[in-house]
């Protein structure tokens, strides 16, 4: 972790960045893969960890602007096979700014992330990392079954750990693999043709999407999805699965509160003795992911 911190950071170079979505949307993701080959991180990162990017310049109050982070979305070994270049799904922050002068409303960019899509191929960029040392794959990733659920961008480091686990070079692992995507548009969704491609290739993998703003037909959210499958409600009550959640803090309390319908809730969650072991108490501070359970959500 931290091999290269944010004060000194070291020069990659961006060697491919293109659409990762599925059709065009009001949202705008980017796969982009960056070479760092020669720096610290060259073969020295894990997917589920994340990278720092400094975007170039100074932010209003003159300093040089902050490290954004971002989730690498390649498997350990890179995008190369070789662990020279790493990749990140990038989402463009793009909204009208709020001030309280009600007579201001231009547009917001956010600065890293729009400055990262838009740098052309190989162009250098100053990076950091790597940090994370949770949320990863185990070492001996057979050994367990796999639930993934992600929203939005949420999927980046699920890419990485899908294609770790199905195109590992020794051949791909057996587990049951579970991965629920939400987004709020059919045209959001992520690497739709790459999940899609490898649900048809490898029966122990199974891509769901749930589609929150669809034009035809209920509204559809991850912990619906999640709840609505019975493969997977299976699968949580086996004793070596492993849960894996990224994206929006929302998607958790209808999950946990399926494991009481599933009555594994202590096999995910630490519940202290304190709190009463009921779904309603489920959303309480102390009650926490345990092992099997784990969490990038914001
Ligand atoms: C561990 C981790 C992993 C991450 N992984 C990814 C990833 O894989 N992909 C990804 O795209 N992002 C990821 N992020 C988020 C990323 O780090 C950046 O926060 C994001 O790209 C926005 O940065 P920015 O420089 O574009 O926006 P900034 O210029 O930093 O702007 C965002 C800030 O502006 C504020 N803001 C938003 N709208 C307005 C407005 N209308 N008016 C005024 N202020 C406003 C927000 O409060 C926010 O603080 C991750 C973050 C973390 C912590």
């Amino acid at each position: 972790m931290n091999l290269v911190r944010p004060k000194e950071p070291v020069i990659g170079r961006v060697v491919r960045s293109e659409s990762c979505m599925a059709g065009r949307s009001a949202s705008f993701v980017r796969h982009v893969e960056i070479d760092v080959s020669g720096t610290p991180l060259e073969g020295n990162f894990r997917v589920g960890q994340a990278f720092g990017v400094v975007p170039p310049g100074r932010d209003a109050s003159g300093k040089l602007h902050a490290v954004r982070l971002y989730s690498i979305a390649s498997p350990s070994w890179g995008e190369d096979g070789a662990g020279k270049v790493l990749s990140t799904t990038v989402k463009r922050v793009i909204d009208e700014r709020k001030t309280d002068d009600p007579q201001v409303h231009d547009l917001f960019l956010g600065v890293c992330s729009n400055w990262l899509c838009d740098v052309p191929l190989e162009a250098e960029v100053a990076i950091t990392g790597p940090s994370g040392k949770r949320f990863l794959l185990p070492s001996d990733t057979a050994a367990h079954d796999y639930v993934f659920v992600a929203t939005g961008t949420g999927i980046a480091p699920f890419r990485g750990m899908i294609k770790e686990l199905l195109e590992a070079p020794g051949g791909p692992c057996n587990s049951q693999i579970h991965l629920v995507l939400g987004v709020p548009y059919g045209t959001d969704l992520m690497y739709d043709d790459l999940f899609t491609s490898l649900d048809q290739a490898h029966d122990n993998f199974h891509y769901h999407t749930a589609i929150s703003r669809p034009e035809r037909g209920p509204r559809r959210y991850v912990d619906r999805a999640v709840v609505e499958s019975s493969q997977i409600g299976e699968l949580l009550q086996g004793d070596r699965t492993l849960l894996y959640m990224c994206g929006l803090k929302g998607m958790e309390e209808g999950i946990y509160r399926h494991m009481f319908d599933l009555g594994v809730v202590d096999q995910y969650l630490e519940w202290p003795d304190s709190i009463e072991r009921d779904p309603a108490n489920v959303g309480e501070r102390k009650v926490r992911a345990g092992a099997r359970c784990l969490l990038e959500v914001y």
